[in-house]
């Protein structure tokens, strides 16, 4: 067992490790204060003599060293911005996120020596950080204890509990279990989550697409590798109903860690959520929902896959096939790369609203050709397996285009066999869903996995 408590300074991670490491007779590594010993200097006077950046390297490599298993570890406060240390820290371990109001913690660090970040004052220097910091803690967590109450007795009982019993509601996992089976996903899949959620190991964190259906989702299979690539205590499961509500209501009820969303929850999910980031509520989706603290977090993830995926294209004027939820987020995308943007729909009132709300031109599928495209992207389904249809002709793609297609299943599609033979440049579906799955992965654990690493574990 390996118990890391990370967050800001003075939510009592050294104080309460301290604890926990006699109550559980484990030994306790405070990074903070093995970096002095390792540099011989104190952190004030590192960071006044060498700087931030040296006793951030000191502090990559003090993390790196540590024990891997047996031990109770403090970080520092900024150890978790950096994903190297979050991959380190994470492996086979627990991370409890302490977290506190701002005015506990400023009244806690008023008389320490530990030197400013900021030319802020104090109070100011709090708030900006915690902002900033704030999606690397909810990352990094796998457990969330507000300390601002509760004395390091009461936070170390709090952690006593998590792990001997996690955080689920009593029965919850017999009846998700129950819920699963109504739904139609698969015996062998049920039962592993029954394994994960009913009597199995209490500190096991629990994720799953949620959608309808989900049932051909390859996710389950990419973050199940990726979890066990990482040594992450971590299940991924499928949820599949008509509605979002139960799906949230069993999520909750588990204290479930985080969702991928897809059709047809990406826009519903949003009214149910704690927060959303600007990005997802521009798109009017949300792909990714993470929870911490018992707060829900949505953000999008797609529109980052799409822009990631064409940032070699050449070009100004792109052409965006289909107006729904993946065509906002092409849109999106589109617009921070600069283009100059048509929508084209067989119902054109979808298209000219998605593109009244981005300010970009609208029109039916015959506008193709007029609009004369440098980057052509496939939002509808057309092509998708079984169906074996292009949405455009090989007369109206030309040698110059960037052709697109966000399906992929299968890995070839149609449009992009036509596209290949016509001398167009061809991206796969597969390289937004690998790129928007590594930005959920980051999302999901703080960690920063390799592109070619998630594209090897593509199923
Ligand atoms: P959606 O919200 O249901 O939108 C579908 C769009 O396609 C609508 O504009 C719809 O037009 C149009 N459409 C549907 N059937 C059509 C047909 N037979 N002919 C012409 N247009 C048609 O779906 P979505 O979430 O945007 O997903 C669209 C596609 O993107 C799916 O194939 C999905 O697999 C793919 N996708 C890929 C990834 C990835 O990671 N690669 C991620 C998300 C989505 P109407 O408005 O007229 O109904």
């Amino acid at each position: 067992m390996r118990i890391v408590l990370c967050g800001f300074r003075g939510t009592g991670k050294t104080e309460c490790g301290i604890l926990l490491s006699r109550l559980i007779s484990l030994p306790f590594f405070d990074t903070d204060a093995l970096i002095e010993e390792q540099a011989g200097k104190t952190i004030h006077e590192i960071f006044s003599g060498e700087g931030e950046e040296i006793f951030r390297d000191y502090e990559r490599q003090v993390i790196a060293t540590l024990p891997g298993t047996g031990c109770i570890i403090g970080t520092g406060g900024g150890a978790v911005i950096d994903p190297r240390n979050v991959e380190a820290l994470r492996r086979g371990s627990t991370m409890i996120l302490l977290e506190a109001e701002p005015a506990a913690i400023e009244q806690r660090i008023r008389d320490t020596t530990r030197p400013p970040l900021t030319t802020l004052p104090l109070r100011d220097e709090i708030r900006l950080l915690l902002k900033e910091r704030k999606p690397f803690y909810t990352r990094a967590a796998d457990f969330c204890i507000d300390t601002t109450t509760r004395s390091p007795n009461e936070v170390c009982l709090a952690i006593l509990r998590i792990l001997a019993e996690g955080t689920a509601s009593p029965g919850a996992g017999a009846r998700a279990v129950r819920f699963l089976e109504a739904s139609g996903i698969p015996e062998n899949e049920i039962r592993a989550f029954e394994q994960a959620a009913v009597g199995g190991d209490p500190k096991t964190r629990l994720f799953a697409i949620a959608g309808n259906p989900s049932v051909h989702s390859r996710s389950p299979a990419l973050f199940s590798r990726l979890f066990a690539h990482y040594g992450l205590n971590c299940h991924y499961t499928r949820l599949q109903a008509p509605d979002i509500v139960p799906i949230l209501r069993l999520c909750h009820d588990l204290d479930f860690r985080a969702l991928s969303v897809t059709i047809p929850f990406k826009s519903s999910i949003m009214e149910h959520l704690s927060g959303i980031e600007p990005d997802a509520g521009e798109i009017g989706a949300v792909n990714t929902v993470v929870w911490c603290g018992g707060r829900s977090y949505g953000s999008n993830t797609d529109w980052i896959g799409i822009r990631d995926a064409l940032t070699d294209a050449r070009g100004s004027k792109a052409v965006v096939l289909g107006a729904g939820g993946a065509a906002a987020a092409a849109v999106y995308a589109l617009k921070a790369l600069s283009m100059e943007i048509t929508v084209l729909n067989r119902t054109v009132s979808t298209a000219e609203d998605l593109a009244g709300r981005f300010g970009c031109e609208s029109g039916p599928p015959e506008a193709f050709d007029r609009a004369d495209p440098d980057i052509v992207i496939n939002a509808t389904p057309v092509g998708m397996e079984p169906d074996t249809h292009s949405p455009l002709k090989k007369s109206q793609l030309k040698p110059s285009m960037t052709v697109f297609d966000l399906v992929y299943t299968p890995a070839e599609t149609p449009l992009l066999r036509l596209a290949r033979t016509a001398g167009c440049r061809v991206i796969p579906g597969t390289e937004m869903f690998v790129r928007q799955a590594a930005t959920q992965f980051r999302h999901f654990t703080g960690i920063s996995a390799p592109l070619d690493l998630v594209r090897s574990m593509m199923p």
